[in-house]
């Protein structure tokens, strides 16, 4: 049985594609922290990102940094922020949060509901500035 986010790399569950390349996806979060919450996966599914190899995990980092380049373009924030937590998804998973203060990167805050049509705007603005 897949995890959801292959489902989702796959095309079988909708997401808000933010960027792709052959062996990484990057998707918004769906119930987002901060406006721009997006996650970024290896397309070959492992549960804890520690059992990628070093050449997949720096691999991995390397297109979170460009995606989190493309963020910082595209929602005003001081930094972008990157968290590992993986606790409810098996499924290898960075979180990229565009912060301003230390308890923006809080998930056990109320997270914001934003409607899908915004979602999807958001999605289509940082793709276009990856
Ligand atoms: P964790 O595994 O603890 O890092 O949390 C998993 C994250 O995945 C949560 O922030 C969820 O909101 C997010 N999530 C779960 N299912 C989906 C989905 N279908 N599309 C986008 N994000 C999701």
């Amino acid at each position: 049985m897949s995890s959801i986010f292959s489902r989702i790399v796959a095309g079988e569950i909708p997401c808000c594609k933010v960027a792709e390349d052959e062996k990484h996806f990057a998707f918004l979060d769906i119930n987002p922290v901060a406006k721009g919450h997006t996650l970024v996966i290896p397309k070959r599914e492992v549960d804890y990102i520690y059992d990628l190899s070093d050449e997949e995990l720096a691999a991995l980092h390397i297109f979170a940094k460009k995606v989190a380049e493309a963020i910082k373009k595209t929602i005003p924030c001081r930094k972008v922020g990157q968290a590992v937590v993986g606790l409810e998804v098996p499924h290898a998973h960075i979180h990229l949060i565009p912060i301003n203060k230390e308890s923006d990167m809080y998930f056990d805050k109320e997270h914001l509901q934003l409607p899908i049509d915004e979602l999807s705007q958001i999605a289509n603005q940082i793709a276009a500035n990856f």
